[in-house]
């Protein structure tokens, strides 16, 4: 006698919105893996979905309108809607919650870095589904995302995030406040992920937190496990197993948000060495002492003078290394001559990739308690003039690299490349350096791939890309 056919009922659907940095990124990637591992299909879209959750970004006021005003819409189409992320720890002026103040209709608020958390308000709303087959597998880990875990990148790179929160109380700042102090995670869980992200498919594994050089400060270096080795929770010995990590793969590691603190002097050699990718994006913010003391940044006493000393010391050790900032103009009660010496600091440092941002004043950073705000007509022409300088040092450096031959990730190229493509070298970290523009191979034979590494001849720049020939 045949047994019963039962269909199984529909899957419950979960909208999901993902706002914000690679941070946030992260968190959005170990919630999906989490929903699907409990068998929950996920959406892009609100209507249609049984509840519906958005990752918010809380950290200047324009990701702060984005975010409300997502929450809203899914409100409006949706009606079950739970919040997580950065704007779900800030205060708003009552003193309460300001996602619950501006949307009080929403099921559940929770901050960043809350995956648990999230599972629970989701299970409380749209239950569980049963499964007898995912109910046999054991509990994923929400904090790991494992071999079978979602990413929101493409299948070629990924996000590996290595501490969550921050030590520093720097004045324009309100993550510590949203995401509080560091907490390194176990350097084994670490690398077992990077290890199943290389195992993956996964050509380039990008390092993120607040401050990578501050790994394993908060556990005082404590000696953890990989494989049954004992490994320090430290930066040097982070870059050193992901190096051997990523070698049988031929992928590279990138390392991001690291402060220019004489430890980091020890990783240089690894990039020397090819062994990471010679390509520190560090966050200089400013070049002028007191502005730096007024920011609250960590080193500040030490000022421009000696970040010259380690970017000198940094290129004595591996002189191919390309170095990504960000700053700020017009911070409060900055004058004419300390913007100069940010400006003269540009081009001394001759900095490959550098951002800028005109002064803003985030709600709740205690900068904005420092005497001297600037007008916002000033603060943006300097910004515009700093990056006219900025520019043009870029812009020098990428034309001294016509006629070399670089090893590129390609990240598309329609029709095998016919037409052309579009990747990056060791210098351009995806979403925010350049780009090197693809010709057509000149054999038919020849093709391209996105996530496949290809050897290029720079034949020319535009703007801030490079243009290259496939060899
Ligand atoms: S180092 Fe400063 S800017 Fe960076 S997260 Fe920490 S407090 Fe914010």
């Amino acid at each position: 006698m045949s047994s019963p056919i039962t269909v199984p009922a529909r899957a419950p659907t979960v909208g999901f919105v993902s706002l914000g940095c690679p941070k946030a990124l992260t968190d959005s990637e170990l919630i999906l893996t989490q929903l699907r591992a409990e068998g929950y299909e996920t959406s892009k879209s609100f209507a249609g979905a049984d509840l519906v959750i958005v990752n918010t970004c809380g950290f200047i006021d324009d990701a702060v309108k984005e975010s409300l005003d997502t929450i809203g819409e899914a409100l409006a189409e949706n009606g079950k809607v739970i919040v997580t992320g950065c704007l779900g720890a800030k205060t708003g002026d009552s003193g309460g919650n300001l996602v619950r103040q501006m949307h009080p209709s929403v099921l559940a608020v929770t901050g960043p870095h809350a995956t648990q958390e999230v599972m629970d308000a989701v299970h409380q709303h749209v239950p569980k589904p049963h499964d007898p087959f995912v109910d046999l597998v054991p509990e994923a880990r929400a904090d790991f995302r494992g071999t079978a875990g979602i990413k929101l990148t493409p299948r070629h790179y990924a996000y590996l995030k290595i501490s969550e929160g921050c030590n520093h109380r720097c004045t324009f700042c309100i993550i510590p406040s949203m995401r509080g102090d560091l907490v390194s995670r176990p350097i084994g869980d670490v690398l077992g992920e990077a290890r199943a992200l290389f195992e993956s498919g996964v050509k380039e594994l990008l390092v993120i937190s607040q401050d990578t050089s501050a790994y394993g400060v908060d556990v005082k270096y404590r000696t953890g496990f990989f494989d049954g080795k004992p490994v320090k929770t430290r930066m040097l010995e982070l870059c050193e197993q992901l190096a051997t990590l990523a070698e049988p793969f031929g992928a590279w590691v990138r390392l991001h948000y690291v402060y220019p603190y004489p430890s980091v002097d020890e990783v240089l050699p690894l990039m020397a060495a090819g062994r990471v990718l010679p390509y520190l994006d560090v966050p200089f913010q400013h070049a002028h002492p007191a502005v730096l003391k007024r920011m609250k940044r960590p080193a500040y006493g030490e000022g421009g003078e000696r970040n010259l000393e380690r970017l000198t010391r940094w290129r004595e050790i591996c002189p191919q290394i390309v170095v990504r900032s960000t700053f700020i103009a017009g911070f409060p009660g900055e004058t004419e001559e300390e913007f100069q010496t940010l400006l003269d600091f540009m081009r001394e440092a001759q900095i490959d990739r550098a951002g800028c941002f005109a002064y803003s004043a985030v709600k709740g950073a205690a900068a904005n308690d420092i005497p001297g705000m600037l007008p916002m007509e000033l603060r943006e022409e300097r910004r515009a003039r700093f990056m006219a300088v900025a520019e043009e040092v870029s812009i020098a450096k990428l034309q001294r690299r016509v006629g070399a031959t670089m090893q590129v990730l390609v990240d598309s190229a329609p029709a095998l490349g016919r037409k052309g493509g579009v990747g990056r070298s060791y210098a351009d970290a995806p979403e925010i350096d350049g780009t090197v523009r693809l010709l057509p191979p000149e054999k038919a034979s020849r093709t391209l791939k996105a996530g496949e590494f290809t050897r290029v001849r720079i034949v020319g720049t535009q703007g801030h890309d490079l243009i290259g020939q496939p060899v």
